[in-house]
């Protein structure tokens, strides 16, 4: 597969490429495969469904064509994924899609994984590792760190803003020994991306050392988050003769949106053919995206503090993705938008909790209020013409083409669920006086001995540090 970018149509370059260096610094703008190709439908179409792994393999087999056989490439899916995405049906026409039963807990597990196992499978040959600097708020961190803890070749350095991130998510950043260790920064996550930013542009360090980014930009985190997608849609496509008995309902996908990486798997899952109608692009205040659907234009602007704080993002880095795959008017027609505040994702837990027992996070409520609102006559209100005021929590006043669905009852639902809720314990039990109960693999991280190093904020100390203990 060749790999174009969003600035630059006429740039094609191969996956290691694109997976090495994660965005073009020629242009400034990201990598998109240049074509999404169909599964063949005899695959699709079986019943019972593919296991999670080998609609992975499937799916990443057209993108690492000619540059890792897939014996290589089989053996990297097997060692990303001893976990798999869980499809939970919560009434007759929702289901939830648990994408939290990786190591650290929240969806971004499925993606760093496969990133760290492709960045080391193409770093084999080279005589130096790669070195990773990551500056993380919170969850990105413990997701890159674990993924690529103990991956051959490739040391990893994150940084965090000390005493600015919850204590649970210090403990999962601060833990690590071998390969990946934490510098607890005296200052913000500013602060935090400045110094990895002035590293990477400092010629002088970057002749001793090969250095490189794991941020969400990277095509190899987006691909493989398309696999559940795929999985999750014939999965509940299958099951829907035995739930609800709707003939062939469509298929809609919830998803609680931040930088947008997530929505843009989705789209790439279903151009490869995935049985999904259409989405729902759900976020929390920082509603840029909602905003730029209903208004034609794209306002970036500085993120706010909210309950869901792993989708705090004012400027989407994969609107680009998005506008450079479809029109307004295409994404107007696909895609049906919302966006709540605190008080609506804290009515969002109680209320999925009141009505089927399942105990969300704070993410999750964000989209299941979006799905409820829809179901709930949202739709029905702007079939008939009425305009929201998209500058409120609410829908965004576009028609998405499969709103009549909605309406007629021949429709279902898969809510992503991206975090485990007791990450979250708190606001969960400010929704529902109740805390989730906590994995083991969290209680266990709790208990580990904290080895975070403790860094000052300019770029000297960081940089001599750097040059001592790389
Ligand atoms: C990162 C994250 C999101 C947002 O995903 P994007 O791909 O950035 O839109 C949502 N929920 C959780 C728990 C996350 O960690």
């Amino acid at each position: 597969m060749k790999y174009t970018d969003t600035r630059d149509k006429s740039v094609s370059v191969n996956f290691r490429t694109a997976v090495l260096n994660g965005m073009n610094a020629q242009t400034g703008g990201l990598y998109i495969p240049k074509s999404f190709p169909k599964l063949d439908p005899d695959f699709l179409n079986k019943v019972p469904e593919a296991s999670f792994r080998d609609v992975a393999f499937k799916m990443a087999k057209p993108y690492a064509e000619g540059e890792i056989p897939d014996s290589d490439l089989e053996s990297i899916i097997q060692d990303c994924y001893p976990f798999t995405a869980q499809v939970i049906p919560v009434d007759s026409v929702s289901y939830i899609l648990e994408l939290f039963h990786g190591p650290t807990c929240a969806f971004k597990d499925f993606g760093a994984r496969f990133m760290a196992r492709t960045m080391s499978y193409f770093n084999r040959g080279e005589n130096d590792n790669l070195h990773i600097l990551v500056a993380t708020s919170g969850d990105t961190g413990s997701a890159v760190g674990s993924a690529f803890h103990n991956v051959e070749g490739i040391d990893v350095t994150i940084l965090y803003p000390d005493g600015k991130i919850s204590p649970l998510q210090e403990k999962q950043l601060s833990t690590f020994d071998g390969n990946v260790r934490a510098l607890k920064v005296n200052g913000t996550f500013d602060d935090c991306q400045k110094l990895v930013k002035t590293a990477f542009t400092d010629v002088d360090l970057r002749k001793k050392f090969r250095l490189s980014s794991a941020n969400s930009i990277n095509i190899s985190r987006l691909l493989p988050q398309a696999f559940y997608y795929m999985y999750s849609s014939l999965v509940v496509r299958n099951r829907i003769p035995g739930d609800s008995k709707i003939e062939n309902p469509a298929i809609i996908m919830t998803v609680p949106s931040g930088n947008f990486g997530n929505l843009t798997s989705v789209l790439i899952a279903r151009e490869m053919g995935a049985p999904i109608t259409g989405f729902i692009a759900a976020t929390n205040s920082n509603h840029t995206i909602p905003d730029w659907i209903a208004t034609g234009k794209y306002e970036a602007r500085p993120s706010v503090a909210t309950l869901s704080n792993a989708m705090d993002v004012g400027a989407p880095s994969n609107y680009e993705r998005i506008a450079a795959m479809y029109s307004l008017d295409e994404v107007k027609n696909l895609f049906a938008s919302y966006w709540t505040d605190d008080k609506g994702t804290l009515e969002g837990i109680k209320n999925c909790c009141e009505k089927t027992g399942y105990i969300i996070d704070p993410h999750g409520a964000v989209a299941w209020m979006a799905w409820n609102e829809i179901r709930n006559g949202g739709m029905e209100k702007l079939l008939k013409g009425e305009k929201n005021d998209y500058t409120k929590p609410g829908l965004t006043p576009n028609v998405p083409f499969w709103a009549e669905s909605v309406v007629n009852k021949k429709a279902v639902n898969i809510i992503l669920e991206t975090a485990h809720p007791a990450k979250f314990g708190a606001t969960v039990e400010k929704a529902i006086n109740r805390e989730p109960s906590m994995p083991d693999r969290l209680e266990k991280v709790l208990s580990l001995p904290d080895r975070a190093i403790p860094m000052e904020k300019d770029y000297d100390s960081f940089k001599e540090w750097l040059v001592s203990n790389l």
